[in-house]
């Protein structure tokens, strides 16, 4: 398990303003192995439901509007 501060440099940020959830988009939900990733209900907007995170990126990759940014730590570049 990541410690604390870790664990909040490596949020993975959604972009509301390109986030098509809304229209059905569930891709990054999908694709991310540790099911971690969740469309908030309310909102219709993908966020980070848990912190943690194996930074293996292809949530970033394959969101189809590039809403997707993980921020990889800087201790594991
Ligand atoms: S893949 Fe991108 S557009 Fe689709 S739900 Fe996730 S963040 Fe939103
Ligand atoms: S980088 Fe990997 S583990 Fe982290 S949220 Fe994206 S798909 Fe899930």
């Amino acid at each position: 398990m990541p410690i604390i501060n870790q664990a909040k440099s490596a949020a993975v940020v959604v972009d509301d303003e390109k986030c098509i959830a809304e229209k059905g988009c569930r891709v990054c939900v999908d694709v991310c192995p540790l099911d971690i990733l969740a469309i908030d209900e309310n909102r219709q907007k993908a966020y980070m439901k848990y912190d943690e995170c194996w930074y293996c990126m292809p949530c970033e990759v394959d969101c189809p509007t590039n809403a997707v940014t993980v921020h990889i730590p800087y201790l594991l570049r």
